[in-house]
């Protein structure tokens, strides 16, 4: 190996210490991504919304927050329900421990495998600048380069932008969720996805809107088609208002 290689090296084991901490609970991980009681901790979607994905109380068709509404995206899954092991890993994530992303988007891949979902380039759900100065990166673009590497597909990381921060989404009552998120997406390059189907990827999925939002912007610039890939999402069990 090259001395160049081996700081390279050095550096990724340094960024991403894998195979030696479970990246959802910290204990010693002998083998695999995650620690078997974190793996089976995490629940995978019994009963799917038809349009947004979520786990549904019922069963068929759609769950409550999809019946008075028709998404803007052509199909939205999700690896597991947003609870146990799931939040963990995401809150980790979301604090400075980017190697928890390879579990995650393993996860993701894997139910990924079993969709209809065809597309050409992978995105992610965008923050603000001032978000990317706090946190230091978007954990949702580590997920979408994972995801676009492993499937050898293009990765767009920069032209779908977020104009201005919103309060999140989980923390308002249902009137307040759409003039939170409305407008704040934008293109920064008109025709980045011109006649594209699009993967649209974010760590988790609350209500839908700002996915929905995105897959708005994206397909008034063009996009032809838009899915969107969550690693967890809240299920209709949660209530939210
Ligand atoms: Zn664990
Ligand atoms: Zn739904």
């Amino acid at each position: 190996m090259g001395f160049l290689n081996q700081i390279k090296e050095s550096f990724l084991e340094f960024l991403f210490p894998q195979g030696l901490a479970c990246p959802a609970c910290g204990d010693e991980l002998a083998e695999g991504l995650l620690c078997p009681n974190c793996q089976s901790g995490i629940a995978p979607i019994g009963k799917p919304c038809t349009r947004c994905g979520r786990n549904m109380l019922g069963g068929g068709g759609y769950c409550s927050g999809c019946k008075g509404r028709i998404p803007h995206f052509d199909g939205c899954l999700s690896a597991c329900e947003y609870d146990g092991a799931a939040k963990a890993l995401l809150g980790r994530l979301k604090n400075g421990h980017r190697y928890a992303a390879e579990a995650i988007a393993a996860l993701m891949l894997d139910a990924l495998k079993g969709s209809a979902f065809e597309f050409d380039v992978v995105t992610c759900v965008p923050i603000t600048p001032r978000v990317k100065r706090l946190r230091g990166y978007n954990q949702s673009l580590l997920l979408a380069q994972i995801i676009a590497q492993s499937l050898g597909k293009e990765l767009d990381g920069e032209s779908l932008i977020k104009a201005r921060d919103t309060a999140f989404q989980k923390d308002l009552p249902a009137s307040q969720r759409q003039s939170n998120i409305g407008g704040a997406f934008k293109l920064a390059k008109r025709g980045a996805f011109e006649g594209r189907r699009v993967l649209l990827v974010d760590d988790v999925m609350t209500t839908g809107s700002t996915l929905s939002e995105c897959a708005k912007t994206l397909k008034k610039g063009g996009a032809q088609k838009v899915f969107c890939l969550t690693f967890a999402s809240v299920g209709e069990s949660v209530k939210l208002d």
